[in-house]
C-alpha cells in the first residue's frame, strides 16, 4: 500500500508497466465479481468497492505516468504531471480507505467516528504536501531532461503510508477476536503481501510490482471476507445468523439500534406437509420480499422460519411502517398454485441495550418458538423477563441439589369406597432461603429441559421410600404413594436400575408405589414410554394417568399402557362445578359425568383432582368417583404433619 518506490530511472533504465497491466485485469475481475456475482448492496462491499476504484485509478495513472516518465521528450509536461499527481494521490488515499474498511469490519464506523476523522489527518497532510508540490517541488520534480525525480518530502509521504500500515497491523491483531480468524488472516495477508514489493523494488526499482501485489492481496480479501459464503444462508440466500452475530457485536457498541423479529411458526409441520423443496422455495420468496421491503435495513435468516432485521437508528414511525407492511403482506398467500400458503406471523421489536443487554438474550428471543395464532406482537420485556427467570430457576435448582434442600410434601387421596384416606401423592417442593417457594409448575419444566429432573426424581423417590418405611403408613391405612414421573425420566435407561436399588435399600415392595405419568407425556415419544412402563411394570409398579382431559386427545395410548387409575384434571371438575359454587355450562357437567362413567366402564379406577368444597365432594360421590384429591381434604403437607393428619382422619 506504500507509494511505489520510484527511483530516478535515467539513461536506458525504464519502468516496466507489465505488472501494472496485470494488476488492472485482476482489479477488473474483482469489480466484475462484486457487481455481478454478489450484488453491491452491503455497506462493507461499498467500502471494498471504494478500494477497487482507488487501486484502479492508481494502476491506470501509474501506467500512463510511467510511460510519460519513460518518454519525457515526447510528452507534454502537464500530461506527465497530471498522471503523477493522480497516481500519488489515489495510491495514498487507498491506505485510508483500507483503514475505513478495517474499521467497518470491527464496527467502528459509527461508534468511533472521531477516530476515523483523526485517522484522516495524516492523509490530509499527505495531500497538502502533494498538491503544494508545484510551489516547493519537494515531493517530486524533473531534471533538465524531464526525468522524474523524488524530492525530500517524498519520503515523508512514504513514511506516512508506512505508519498507516504499521498501525493497521497492530489494530487488526488487537481486534482479532471481533474479526474472527479467517478475517484476521485475510487482512494480515493483504498487508504482508503489500510489503513484499517495497523490499523488491529497493533492489529492482524498474519493476512496478506494488499495485500488482496489492491487487492480489485484495483478491485474498474478496474471497475470504467479501465472498460471504460463511455468512449467507444456503436456503434463502440472505445473511445468516452468524452474520447477525457479527452485526450484533457492532450494534451493541452503538446506541439507538433495534432488531425486528419476524417468525413463521412450525416450519417442521410445513416441511412435512408440502415437502422441503416447496417450503424452501416459499422461504426464498419470503426472504427476497423482506430483503427488498426492509431495505436499507439488513435482513437475516436465523433458521426455522425465524428472521431478524437489523435497524440502526430507527424511529417508531418507521417501525410502524415495517409492521404494517409485514402484516399486510402476510395476510396474503405465499407461493404458487397448490402450494400457496397463508402463514400466521409473529412480530417483535427488540431495542438493543434497552430491552436486552446481551447477544445471548437476543438469540434466546430469536429462537423462542412462535406462540401466536395470527399476526401477534412479541412482548419483548416479558420474554426477556421469563428467560431471565428461567436462568434464575436453573441456578436455584443447582443450589437446592447441592444443599440437598428439595423437600417432598404429601397430599392425601380420599377413597370413596372406604371413606378414608388410602393413599397420598408425593409433590416436590423447592424452597429457597432468598426467593421463597418456587412452584413445581415453574421449576419442573426447567429441570426437564436441563436434565436435572433425573436427580430431582431420584431425591423424591428416595424420600417416598423413606417415608413409607419410617412412617409405618400401612398401620394408618395408606396402601401406596403416588409418585410423579417425568417423561425425561422415562427416557432414561437407568431408571429401572436406580428404582430397583432404592427398593432394595429400603426393602420395599414396589406395589407400595404408584407411578403417575402425565397425559402430555403420553402424547410424545410413545414408543420409549411404552417400553419404560413395560419394564417398570414387570418390576411390580402400578401406574396412574395424570391430568386426564388437559387437551391431548389421542387416547389410543390408554389401550397400550397399563394404567390402574385415571386422574381427571381439576379443570374438568371446575368447569362443571367451580370451587366458588358456580355451576358451569350444562355440557361441562355432562362431560364430567360421562367421562367418569366411560373410564369406569373401561375398567379404570377414577380419581378427580382439585376437590376444594363440600359440594364438589358430594357431586363426585353421586357420580361414583373412586378417589378424590384436593384442598377440601388437605393441601400438600410435610410428612410429619401428614402422619398427624392421618391419625386424626383415619382413626
Ligand atoms: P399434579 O401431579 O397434577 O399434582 C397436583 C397438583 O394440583 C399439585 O400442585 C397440587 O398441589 C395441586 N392441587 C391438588 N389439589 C388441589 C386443589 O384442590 N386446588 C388447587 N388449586 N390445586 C390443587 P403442585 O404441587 O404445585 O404440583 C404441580 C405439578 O408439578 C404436579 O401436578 C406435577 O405435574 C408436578 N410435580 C410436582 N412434584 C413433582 C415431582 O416430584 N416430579 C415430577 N416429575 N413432577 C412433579
Ligand atoms: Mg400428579
Ligand atoms: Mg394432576
Amino acid at each position: 500500500m506504500s507509494p511505489a518506490l520510484y527511483v530516478p530511472c535515467g539513461g536506458d533504465m525504464y519502468y516496466h508497466i507489465e505488472y501494472d497491466i496485470a494488476a488492472v485485469f485482476v482489479t477488473l475481475f474483482m469489480a466484475y465479481y462484486i457487481i455481478f456475482k454478489k450484488g453491491i448492496r452491503r455497506h462493507d462491499n461499498r467500502v471494498f468497492l471504494g478500494m477497487l476504484v482507488f487501486i484502479f485509478l492508481a494502476e491506470i495513472s501509474d501506467i500512463f505516468g510511467s510511460l510519460a516518465n519513460n518518454n519525457p521528450q515526447f510528452t507534454y509536461r502537464f500530461v506527465q504531471d497530471f498522471w503523477n499527481y493522480i497516481y500519488l494521490s489515489t495510491h495514498n488515499t487507498m491506505v485510508y480507505v483500507f483503514a475505513l474498511y478495517i474499521f467497518y469490519l470491527v464496527g467502528y464506523e459509527k461508534a468511533k467516528r472521531r477516530l476515523l476523522i483523526y485517522m484522516g489527518i495524516p492523509l490530509l497532510i499527505d495531500l497538502i504536501l502533494l498538491f503544494s508540490n508545484p510551489f516547493h517541488g519537494q515531493v517530486f520534480y524533473y531534471d533538465e531532461n524531464g526525468t522524474y525525480l523524488h524530492g525530500r518530502l517524498f519520503f515523508v509521504i512514504y513514511a506516512i503510508a508506512l505508519s498507516y500500515m504499521v498501525f493497521l497491523v497492530y489494530f487488526v491483531i488487537r481486534h482479532r477476536k471481533g474479526l474472527t480468524k479467517p478475517r484476521t488472516a485475510a487482512l494480515l495477508f493483504f498487508m504482508t503481501i503489500s510489503f513484499v514489493p517495497v523490499v523488491v523494488q529497493i533492489f529492482f526499482p524498474m519493476y512496478l510490482l506494488t499495485l500488482f501485489f496489492e491487487s492480489l492481496g485484495l483478491m485474498g480479501i474478496l474471497f475470504t471476507i467479501e465472498s460471504k459464503d460463511d455468512v449467507v444462508s444456503p436456503t434463502t440466500g440472505i445473511l445468516n445468523r452468524y452474520a447477525l452475530q457479527l452485526a450484533l457485536d457492532r450494534a451493541f457498541v452503538g446506541k439507538g439500534n433495534s432488531l425486528i423479529l419476524i417468525k413463521i411458526p412450525n416450519l417442521n409441520y410445513y416441511n412435512k406437509t408440502i415437502g422441503f423443496e416447496n417450503m424452501d422455495s416459499i422461504l426464498r420468496r419470503i426472504s427476497k420480499w423482506m430483503d427488498e421491503t426492509y431495505d436499507p435495513y439488513t435482513c437475516y435468516d436465523c433458521g426455522r422460519g425465524h428472521f431478524a432485521v437489523m435497524c440502526e437508528g430507527i424511529t417508531d414511525d418507521v417501525v410502524d411502517e415495517i409492521r404494517n407492511k409485514t402484516q399486510e403482506r402476510f395476510e396474503k398467500a405465499w407461493g404458487k398454485g397448490e402450494f400457496s400458503l397463508v402463514f400466521p406471523v409473529q412480530f417483535g421489536v427488540i431495542k438493543l441495550q434497552e430491552d436486552v443487554k446481551t447477544i445471548e438474550n437476543v438469540f434466546m428471543l430469536i429462537d423462542a418458538p412462535f406462540d401466536g395464532k395470527t399476526f401477534t406482537e412479541l412482548d419483548v420485556t416479558d420474554a426477556v423477563k421469563s428467560y431471565e427467570r428461567g436462568v434464575l430457576i436453573e441456578r436455584l435448582i443447582d443450589k437446592a441439589l447441592k444443599n440437598r434442600s428439595f423437600q417432598v410434601y404429601f397430599q392425601p387421596i380420599w377413597s370413596y369406597h372406604t371413606g378414608k384416606v388410602n393413599s397420598a401423592e408425593a409433590l416436590c417442593r423447592l424452597v429457597d432461603d432468598e426467593y421463597g417457594m418456587i412452584p413445581p409448575d415453574e421449576f419442573i419444566p426447567v429441570a426437564e429441559r436441563n436434565g436435572s429432573i433425573l436427580e430431582i426424581g431420584q431425591i423424591v423417590f428416595e424420600e417416598v421410600c423413606r417415608f413409607i418405611k419410617e412412617g409405618r403408613l400401612e398401620e394408618c391405612g395408606i396402601e401406596y404413594v403416588e409418585v410423579n414421573l417425568s417423561v425425561v425420566q422415562c427416557m432414561s435407561k437407568n431408571l429401572k436400575r436406580s428404582f430397583d436399588e432404592m427398593l432394595e435399600k429400603y426393602t420395599l415392595d414396589p406395589a407400595r408405589i404408584n407411578l403417575e405419568i402425565t397425559e402430555s407425556a403420553t402424547a410424545q415419544n410413545q414408543k420409549v414410554l411404552i417400553d419404560t412402563i413395560d419394564v417398570l411394570k414387570d418390576t411390580g409398579f402400578t401406574f396412574s394417568l395424570d391430568d386426564y382431559g388437559t387437551g391431548y386427545s389421542n387416547i389410543s395410548y390408554m389401550y397400550d399402557l397399563p394404567f390402574n387409575i385415571i386422574k381427571i384434571d381439576k379443570s374438568i371438575l371446575w368447569k362443571a362445578l367451580g370451587p366458588d359454587g358456580t355451576l358451569g355450562q350444562k355440557n361441562a357437567m355432562i362431560y364430567l359425568e360421562n367421562t367418569i362413567r366411560m373410564l369406569k366402564d373401561m375398567g379404570y379406577d377414577v380419581l378427580v383432582e382439585g376437590v376444594e368444597t363440600l359440594e364438589q365432594k358430594m357431586l363426585l360421590e353421586e357420580l361414583d368417583c373412586d378417589y378424590q384429591q384436593g384442598y377440601y381434604y388437605s393441601r400438600p403437607i410435610q410428612k410429619q404433619v401428614f402422619a398427624d393428619y392421618l391419625r386424626v382422619v383415619n382413626a
